[in-house]
């Protein structure tokens, strides 16, 4: 096996993976703000976490991830400005935000569950959280914090390197952040964040907790460095999240740690970040009405695991833009391998592999995950091993659960049925289609031409298209 190389976004390199407890991987994932629903581009951040976790366990590490999920203190703005997320939803709605998080908390996981990542070690859900992070603020405040009237902010000049993460320019108003400093009044420096925020004098929020800094409620930075202490113990291994927290709210983590742990050490050895996933029209939100979630792929009649593929194909650190034809494309890449696992199917998997061509790929295999998780690679790999002939039927599913059991596609699985998504729209349901197509064969066995026509016409007329011949044995789908 290769060693394990990973990007570390603190040095900007690749690293080889050293465990700070032997034989142990320990990570934490960043987590969803549960105000809404996640859109697939926050799914792809769990996609790449899964898929970092399922590579952790393939090199025989025994993993602890924890995933944690933000129901309070996430602000419309990842520096200090705005509102609550949950709060503004929360009055939108005039719903209780506990009911608004179990909702998105719960739709969240569904999401999860479609795109078969697996269950984290923990779900940590921050407001179980809160006598915690009071404890840890109380231990940092007196060297590193600073009252203000709307609570209790983090002096940044007090921890070394501060935004080494974000490679930010610390010097004031040039910062990435610079321009917001008059968002809180009184802050000494632009990149100052808040540990715990006061309810206003005459206001209630319906979070809230007391505290040595007055009634109110955590700042979202401290939930993140006191469950990932609490749960993992620092230092641990690996901190995960999308490319933006590489900016405000990572180096916000690192210098809480930093205070925390009185050193210089940001908490965790490796800080991972997968890149965005993008519109043509540009970044990704749930502000337009009908925005792009797991479920409006499905309603449409993809298959979820299409979408994990579509991930796969693309390295976590770059940029992947979504389209349906690339959708489309994934999807039939997806129905490809689960034809051609279904030849293997219920034959006894070998226990071992000694077939040279069946080692050589797996070889392959295993270079590509370890070359920082280069699953496009790897997946063409599984691919060859799919098509490979002539080779003992045992070993080579033996070779693919391996692979997939790192790829996470569900490919042993996966039925054909399973990939005919119903889509919402649909005007006919696949056992009526089924029944069509058996009469239409009757028809013309027995040369009834026009009869077979006439069936064929009407399928089409309720959006079916009739594949005959279809050399993967799909005869029918219903166009999307
Ligand atoms: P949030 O619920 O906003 O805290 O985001 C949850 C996770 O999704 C975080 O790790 C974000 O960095 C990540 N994320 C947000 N937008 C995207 C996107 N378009 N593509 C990939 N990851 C994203
Ligand atoms: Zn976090």
């Amino acid at each position: 096996m290769s060693d394990l190389k990973l990007f570390n976004s603190l040095t900007r390199q690749l690293e080889t993976f050293q465990p700070v407890h032997p034989g142990e991987a320990r990570v934490y994932s960043c987590g969803p703000t549960v105000y809404n629903y996640p859109h697939i581009g926050n799914m792809r951040a769990y996609v790449f976490a899964d898929t970092l976790g399922r590579v952790l366990s393939y090199k025989g590490y025994k993993l602890t991830h924890i995933i944690n999920i933000t129901d309070v203190g996430h602000l419309t703005d990842d520096a200090d400005a705005g509102e609550d997320k949950m709060e503004k939803m929360a009055a939108e709605r005039a719903q209780s935000i506990w009911d608004i998080a179990r909702h998105y908390t719960e739709a969240y996981w569904a999401d999860i569950k479609a795109l078969n990542i697996r269950q984290p070690a923990k779900w940590s859900i921050a407001t179980d959280y809160v006598p915690q992070m009071i404890e840890f603020a109380k231990s940092i405040a007196d060297k590193h914090c600073y009252e203000l009237e709307s609570g209790l902010y983090f002096d940044t000049s007090t921890v070394a390197n501060y935004g080494a993460l974000a490679r930010a320019q610390t010097d004031e108003g040039a910062n990435s952040q610079g321009g917001r400093i008059e968002a809180v009044e009184g802050k000494r420096h632009a990149a100052d964040f808040a540990i715990w925020r006061k309810t206003p004098e005459g206001e209630k929020r319906q979070m809230e907790w007391d505290s040595p800094w007055g009634r109110g409620a955590p700042g979202w930075h401290l939930e993140c460095s006191v469950m990932s202490g609490d749960l993992l113990g620092f230092p641990f291994d690996i901190h995960t999240g999308g490319i933006d927290h590489r900016e405000i709210h990572h180096p916000n983590e690192i210098a809480q740690n930093q205070a925390f742990c009185h050193s210089d050490h940001s908490g965790a050895r490796m800080w991972m970040h997968n890149n965005f996933l993008i519109e043509r029209s540009g970044k990704m939100s749930k502000s337009a009405g009908e925005f792009l979630r797991v479920q409006l792929l499905i309603d449409k009649g993809f298959h979820p695991l299409a979408y994990r593929l579509m991930c796969l194909q693309a390295h976590y650190r770059s940029e992947l833009e979504f389209s349906w034809e690339g959708l489309q494309a994934a999807f039939t890449r997806l129905k490809r391998m689960v034809m051609a696992v279904a030849a293997v199917k219920g034959i006894e998997p070998a226990s071992e592999t000694t077939d040279k061509r069946l080692l050589d790929l797996f070889e392959r295999f295993d270079d590509a995950v370890s070359d920082d998780l280069n699953t496009a690679i790897a997946l063409t790999a599984l691919e060859e091993t799919l098509s490979l002939k002539k080779v003992d039927q045992g070993q080579k599913l033996l070779a693919i659960a391996q692979m997939d059991t790192v790829l996470g596609l569900d490919l042993l699985q996966l039925e054909r049925a399973d990939l005919r998504v119903q889509p919402k729209k649909a005007q006919i349901s696949a056992t009526e289609i089924e029944a069509a197509l058996t009469s239409r064969k009757e028809a013309r066995a027995n040369k009834d031409f026009a009869k077979s026509d006439a069936i064929r016409d009407e399928l089409i007329a309720k959006g079916v298209e009739v594949m005959d011949g279809d050399p993967l044995g799909w005869d029918w789908r219903i166009e999307v």
